[in-house]
């Protein structure tokens, strides 16, 4: 459950970035070799998780992707980005010298949220504009 420990640290990143506010996008960018689905699910969960103990600022909120090339840096001298082929879990195969080798991963990072309009936000808004 690597990806778990990843998307707990972005939800953190998105509840300090939110202030209160409503989330409806949030954008980050995490490795190729991590489970982009499983993020997905992670954080969905989490954010339900907040929601149901009094924090709604990611709830419904669409988690965008962007996923980066995984990076390798080799003992052998080599370093650079790695096709998905030569990537296995958090293992890497160095293509100048074939070892294999831990990935030199960025972690998940938060690169930008879009917020609900705040009257709705903060609860003011009246019956009659609700949908
Ligand atoms: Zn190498």
């Amino acid at each position: 459950m690597h990806e778990l420990s990843l998307v707990e640290e972005l939800v953190a990143q998105c509840r300090a970035a939110a202030g209160g506010r409503r989330a409806l996008v949030v954008w980050a960018r995490c490795p190729a070799a991590t489970d982009a689905e499983e993020v997905d699910e992670c954080f969905g969960y989490l954010a339900e998780q907040l929601a149901a103990a009094g924090d709604p600022s990611l709830q419904g909120a669409v988690l965008r992707l962007e996923t980066v090339a995984s990076h390798i840096r080799c003992g052998c001298g080599y370093e650079g980005d790695l096709d998905d082929g030569q990537v296995a879990g958090h293992m890497g195969v160095c293509p100048s010298c074939g070892r294999a080798g831990e990935l030199d991963q960025p972690p998940l990072e938060l690169m930008g949220m879009s917020f609900a309009p705040s009257a709705v936000a903060q609860g003011t808004a009246r019956a009659d504009e609700l949908p």
